[in-house]
């Protein structure tokens, strides 16, 4: 029997239960789309620019280790209800497989796709493998559906077992029959690309050269006048800057496990010094596609018997505030858009694209938050405390609306995530479910104060990984070619008293109502 293995979210060949079945039963081919949502909506959220250039990178590791198993990779563009039925019958496949996700409008998709497969007579399967404890196996006892708060998520959660990782997919040869359909299919079918450059994932114009900015300081008390543009030579192309600082695949997401203990020891504590490079693992964009499985992780931690049970703990609880959002993500349609808490829909947000283009280019002049945007910059990945600290600013203290910051969070972190990104967004922006109480506005100058108080973290971003000082950046690109201490756009106090009154503002007309 032939299978055809459709890979998204899970880009690796160890701890993968869909191939490992369609192994068990024969011949496989393996094909990824870049897919677009249907007319009816269906689908993932289109992949933001980071993003992009991670997959593009992490499909040619893919391809290499499929390719040593006798299975090859075909790649596509366009909407996967149309694509997989077709490829699969042109391949005269027997049954399609893939690993469930769990978005809505992704698994409505997916829904579509078995439909229109059983049409033609092919079967699908699908099968776990991006989460430890699948959404709708921990129910809370209450009238509600689902868990709206982290801590008795957490509590049922772990009573889940967790079944051991599968070891990786034994090689075996593709037969020349089969191998010549594959060429036949590939030459024939108009929505299959020759390689992973055709799908276009680091095209200009979608890349980052369209969100490429520039930024002139002057005019009035701190006031930045930006304008957004292509065509800035002082940044490079994030394909060269992000490049330096990540190796995307499933095979370095394997070998980082060997160092996983280095990174876990301490963590109860590290986790929050962003000047620390061990301090965390770094994993998140291999666990956002899949190059390594949770499952994986967690058997790995539970094997480091030399690191402490308060650290390893720790760990394990961040990774399941990832399973928390996919939680809330399963069971809460376009949780990207609206807030959780309906009321928020009506808060008095402030329409101000100059600030909102100073918190994206790093020029806040708020050190803490201006260093995470340059990190983020820079390598497409920022330390979760300063992302909170950096979402609090613009949601609270310039009152920009958070859908604004997610989008630019999606479209820069190498590790966007459907729910991560949202649901974290919803927390610090106080409309979540269990969010942050609104009033708990960061201080950035504390927050720096007591996590990095000797400015390793800081000095290491403002003054640029590239070699280029923030000061000559800032002296280059004035009106008046000054340089110095750039004046913070937004007073924290002050903004923080607005934010307050603002939130007073929205209960007293919800009051109203
Ligand atoms: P570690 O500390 O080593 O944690 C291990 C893993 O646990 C992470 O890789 C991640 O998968 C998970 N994890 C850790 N912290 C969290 C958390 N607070 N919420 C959910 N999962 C967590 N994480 C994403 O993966 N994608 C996003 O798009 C994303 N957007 C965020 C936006 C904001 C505004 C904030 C405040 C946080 C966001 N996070 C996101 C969560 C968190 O910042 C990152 O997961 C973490 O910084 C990744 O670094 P790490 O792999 O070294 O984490």
């Amino acid at each position: 029997p032939l299978t055809l293995l459709w890979f998204r979210d899970d880009l690796r060949v160890t701890d993968h239960e869909a191939l490992t079945a369609a192994r068990d039963d024969g011949d496989v081919v393996a094909i990824w789309i870049r897919e677009e949502r249907d007319t009816e909506g269906r689908g993932p959220r289109p992949l933001g620019a980071a993003t992009r250039w991670w997959v593009h990178e992490s499909l040619q590791v893919l391809g290499a280790e499929l390719d040593k198993r006798g299975i090859p990779l075909l790649f596509a563009a366009g909407t996967a209800t149309q694509i997989i039925p077709e490829v699969a019958a042109e391949l005269g496949a027997d049954t399609v497989r893939w690993s469930r996700r769990y978005a809505p409008a992704s698994r409505a998709l997916d829904e579509a796709v078995a439909r229109e497969l059983e049409a033609r007579g092919i079967a699908s399967e699908d099968s776990p493998g991006a989460l430890l404890v699948e959404p709708w196996k921990v129910e809370p006892s209450s009238a509600s559906a689902y868990y709206k708060v982290f801590t008795p998520f957490w509590n049922a959660a772990r009573q889940v077992s967790v079944d051991l990782p599968l070891p990786a997919v034994k090689a075996q040869s593709l037969p020349q029959e089969v191998a010549d359909r594959v060429d036949r299919v590939r030459g024939a079918n108009t929505h299959l690309l020759a390689e992973v450059d055709d799908l276009g994932l680091l095209e200009a114009g979608t890349g980052p050269a369209s969100t490429r900015f520039s930024l002139r300081s002057g005019e009035g008390a701190g006031a930045a006048k930006i304008s957004l543009g292509e065509g800035d030579p002082r940044f490079p192309w994030w394909e060269d800057t992000i490049a330096r600082h990540w190796t995307p695949g499933c095979v370095a997401a394997h070998e980082a496990v060997d160092h996983l203990g280095e990174r876990i020891a301490g963590y109860a504590e590290d986790r929050d010094i962003p000047g620390d490079p061990e301090g965390t693992s770094a994993l998140s964009p291999r666990l956002r596609f899949g190059e390594i499985s949770a499952r994986k992780l967690l058997a790995a931690v539970d094997a480091l018997g030399d690191v402490g049970a308060v650290d390893r703990e720790a760990w394990i609880r961040q990774l399941y505030w990832r399973e928390f959002a996919w939680h809330l993500t399963y069971h809460v349609p376009d949780l990207d858009r609206r807030p959780m808490r309906p009321e928020f829909a009506g808060f008095p947000y402030e329409d101000d694209p100059e600030a909102l283009a100073a918190w994206q280019a790093g020029r806040t002049g708020i050190a803490l938050v201006d260093a995470g945007m340059r990190q983020l910059w820079r390598t497409g990945w920022m330390h979760n405390r300063v992302r909170m600290v950096a979402a609090s600013l613009l949601t609270k203290n310039l009152l920009l609306p958070w859908q604004l910051g997610e989008q630019w969070f999606w479209d820069t972190l190498v590790d966007a995530d459907e729910a991560n990104n949202p649901v974290s967004w919803q927390w610090v922006a106080g409309c979540g479910a269990d969010a942050s109480p609104f009033f708990r506005v960061f201080n950035p100058e504390r927050q720096r104060a007591r996590f990095d108080p000797d400015g390793v973290y800081v000095r290491q971003w403002l003054e640029g990984d590239t070699g280029e000082s923030a000061r000559e950046v800032d002296a280059g690109d004035s009106d008046d070619g000054s340089a110095g201490e750039q004046v913070p756009i937004v007073d924290l106090g002050e903004s923080r008293q607005a934010a307050l009154a603002a939130f007073d503002a929205m209960k007293s007309a919800q009051s109203a109502d």
